[in-house]
């Protein structure tokens, strides 16, 4: 049976481990205390308070792939079930647990340091997970033709001739789309036929989406293919264009969103643990801030979907913090909840000018809560996605990149690695619109966004920086690693058969690129970038340059 590839820990979710196991033995430490209050006060409710931060931290290591911390934790909430405030022998041995908590996360502590240290001696790239398209088709032309196509795409192709293989293809191949043929061995409707069994049967392709080809273009085929269970119709000869369209918006991982992100800014410890609990029982993850000194850092390592905050703190107020986010163009959008037992109506009027989104009072009804959240962080994230990118190809817009490129920058410093922008043009552009029409055009720049997304790891980010030409930002790479993959992906943009009103025609591109190690700020990255771009163009086109360092003064 063949194995989905285990994609490795992305670094953004890397680094947020990183903080949560050099945060352990403080957060365990804290637990020893709220024990000791637990002991002097003997009050049940503060009890339940330390069940509730033992708990979540269980659950807590147990995601962050820590499982000794897990049972530890998983052993000590069960003691501190059976509890009786006077019992010296168990008192002492609830310290020993927790001493042995408390190593076992400064160990972990300590090999996680190591392990950081040795991650940033060798450069990663590994493409984004592979998707793997099954085509039935009995026609060995057409079939090779498809299956080429959608190669340089960058699709992992299975090519099945007999559709009598199908059920077994799916029991043994990890398939995530079928394009399937309707006619087979001279048979009408077989596609038909196999797909509707296999789906009544509830065989394999129960949840993989089906789209039909078809040399038929009739109301009546498009009804059978419906009624098969097919989610898309394409006649021959098959657009491959409006077919990649179409396969992208069912299998891209943009589709699969990420899980909601929620952090939960309050200096109140046990508080924020059961809202977090909450929340996590909805399927949100969520990153609890204790420390609001620390709020710059946790925005950018967790890029949160929505900000749960209180009200007062130590040395500042909610209001202020909210300001603050409200500071960076990157969490303008970002919806604020304030929870506070402030029942002053001025206090909420200030709250709101300061860009709070709403108002809870504690305590508060669960039953509105998870609800509240979840509706707001879909708001957002509608407005976000328009917001952030161009319409037309689905890249991020000219500004988002040039933002993400600059935050990619600081990130590379702060990390000390290198990371590449690249440029990159369309060649005869205005040739192609004058030839083939300005449909054909933007059909043209949205395959060619498709095949950066698909070629691309997710962690690069594609941007249309003006009309034809994209920026690319890599991170942790160097020029020469991008160089191959940008060099492969030009290769494979160049064998595309684009079509319009049956003529096939097929464009190339030029880029250039820089390396952050050779140039210190932004702005001399993109014009060394550019630089290299029109080199390229000079030399002929359809290439890629290296920016030189001495182009600069
Ligand atoms: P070169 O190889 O030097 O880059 O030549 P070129 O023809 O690609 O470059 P030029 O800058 O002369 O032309 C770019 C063309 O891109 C002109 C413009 O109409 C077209 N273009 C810009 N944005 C879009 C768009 O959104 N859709 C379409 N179809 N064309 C666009
Ligand atoms: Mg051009
Ligand atoms: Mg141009």
């Amino acid at each position: 049976m063949n194995q989905t590839p285990k994609t490795p820990m992305s670094s953004k979710l890397q680094t947020i481990r990183n903080l949560y196991v050099a945060d352990l033995p403080q957060k365990i430490n804290n637990m020893r205390l709220a024990w000791h209050k637990v002991i002097e006060q003997k009050d049940t409710n503060d009890l339940r308070q330390l069940r509730i931060m033992i708990h979540s931290l269980a659950g807590s290591s147990g995601s962050f792939g820590l499982p000794q911390i897990q049972q530890q934790a998983e052993q000590l909430e069960a003691l501190l079930g059976h509890i009786t405030f006077n019992d010296e022998q168990q008192k002492s041995k609830i310290e020993q647990h927790l001493d042995i908590m408390q190593q076992s996360a400064q160990a972990a502590a300590k090999t996680n340091l190591q392990s950081q240290h040795n991650q940033q001696e060798h450069v990663l790239f590994q493409s984004q997970q592979k998707r793997h398209v099954l085509i039935v088709e009995d026609d060995p032309s057409q079939g090779d033709e498809l299956s080429e196509q959608l190669m340089h795409y960058g699709y992992e192709v299975v090519l099945l001739r007999d559709i009598n293989q199908l059920e077994t293809t799916l029991s043994t191949q990890t398939i995530d789309l079928i394009l399937c043929d309707i006619m087979h061995n001279n048979r009408e409707n077989a596609g038909f036929e196999m797909i509707h069994q296999l789906q009544e049967r509830n065989i394999g392709c129960k949840n993989i989406p089906v789209l039909f080809l078809s040399a038929r273009d009739d109301l009546d085929a498009r009804l059978k293919a419906i009624r098969a269970g097919g989610i898309g119709y394409f006649p021959k000869p098959v657009n491959i264009g409006s077919l990649i369209d179409r396969i992208e918006q069912l299998i891209s991982p943009n589709s699969a969103q990420r899980q909601p992100h929620v952090l939960l800014v309050d200096d109140d410890t046990s508080l924020s643990q059961y809202h977090a609990l909450l929340l996590e029982e909805a399927g949100i993850q969520t990153w609890i801030l204790n420390e609001p000194e620390k709020l710059m850092d946790t925005l950018r390592v967790f890029s949160p979907d929505l900000v749960l905050m209180d009200l007062y703190f130590p040395n500042c107020t909610g209001v202020e913090l909210a300001g603050v986010i409200r500071q960076q163009n990157n969490y303008l959008g970002v919806p604020i909840l304030f929870l506070s037992i402030e029942k002053d109506i001025s206090e909420h009027l200030l709250a709101y000018s300061s860009g709070a989104d709403d108002f809870l009072t504690k305590p508060i009804n669960p039953n509105h809560f998870v609800p509240l959240v979840i509706e707001k962080i879909k708001r957002f994230r509608q407005l976000r996605d328009m917001m952030l990118h161009d319409s037309l190809t689905g890249a991020f817009n000219h500004t988002s990149i040039k933002n993400l490129m600059d935050t990619e920058i600081s990130r590379s410093r702060r990390e000390a690695r290198n990371m590449v922008v690249a440029m990159l043009d369309i060649d005869w552009f205005k040739k192609v619109n004058d030839t083939y029409g300005h449909p054909a055009g933007d059909r043209v720049l949205r395959d060619l966004s498709h095949l950066l997304h698909r070629r691309l790891r997710h962690t690069d980010a594609v941007g249309r920086y003006g009309g034809e030409e994209f920026m690319i930002v890599l991170g942790n790479t160097d020029i020469h690693t991008a160089m191959v993959i940008l060099d492969g992906i030009r290769e494979h943009f160049a064998k595309i058969i684009h079509e319009e009103s049956d003529k096939q025609f097929q464009v190339t591109f030029s880029a250039g690129l820089a390396q952050l190690s050779d140039f210190s700020e932004g702005s001399q990255l993109v014009s060394a970038a550019d630089d290299a771009l029109y080199r390229a163009k000079e030399a002929g086109r359809n290439r890629i340059c290296l920016a030189q360092m001495d182009t600069l003064a």
